[in-house]
């Protein structure tokens, strides 16, 4: 993707809009961020890199794997004990990410180990969020949805995909839309 950017720093002046990649605009972004904080006297969140704290699992194998969250595919490190992914370290060697991952890559064990994933439905009712069964989710939305149809249509509802999905199910989301009714689908990036 190519962005269009104006550059107006004082040590280099370009006349006109100036045409950065995506990696180059991010690099320039996170420059005048750090020069804002040291402008502005907080010298003490700016700290040199250096390398992190050790792994409490010293025995734990390392598997080389990419974060699923969109189709950059950055690069993660799994730490696995006794068949559990149990810790995540950078990929400093991946061709793509060097080492890098965005906020969503580096929570990507938590997005099934956390403590606070949602692991079954919840109703709200009467204000108060309720455990409900898949099979009453599924039903409760599905008559929803009909109800919805019925009354304003299948243009009414727009479905909304997600970067956490893999092409197969991008596909499957997508046809399910024409089956609906309509070609109201995006992508949640996009928007
Ligand atoms: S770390 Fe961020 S940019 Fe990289 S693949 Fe995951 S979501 Fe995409």
């Amino acid at each position: 993707m190519r962005i269009r950017a104006r550059w107006s720093g004082p040590a280099r002046k370009i006349r006109g809009p100036a045409r950065v990649d995506r990696r180059e605009f991010l690099k320039k972004a996170g420059i005048g961020v750090g020069g804002g904080l040291v402008a502005g006297g907080t010298a003490g969140f700016v700290r040199k890199a250096r390398a992190g704290e050790k792994s409490p699992y010293p025995d734990a194998r390392q598997v080389k794997t990419v974060c699923t969250h969109c189709s950059v595919g950055c690069g993660v490190v799994a730490e696995v004990e006794n068949g559990v992914w149990v810790r995540q370290e950078l990929d400093l060697l991946h061709p793509i990410s060097r080492g890098a991952l965005c906020c969503k890559g580096a929570s990507l064990r938590d997005v099934a180990a956390s403590d606070k994933r949602l692991r079954h439905p919840l109703k709200r009712v009467d204000g108060k969020w309720q455990k409900i069964s898949w099979e009453n989710a599924l039903d409760e939305i599905a008559n929803k949805l009909l109800e919805i149809r019925e009354e304003s249509g299948p243009d009414s509802v727009f479905w909304m995909g997600s970067a956490k999905m893999s092409n197969e199910q991008c596909y499957l989301f997508r046809k399910m839309a024409a089956l609906w009714g309509t070609n109201n689908v995006d992508h949640q990036a996009r928007v």
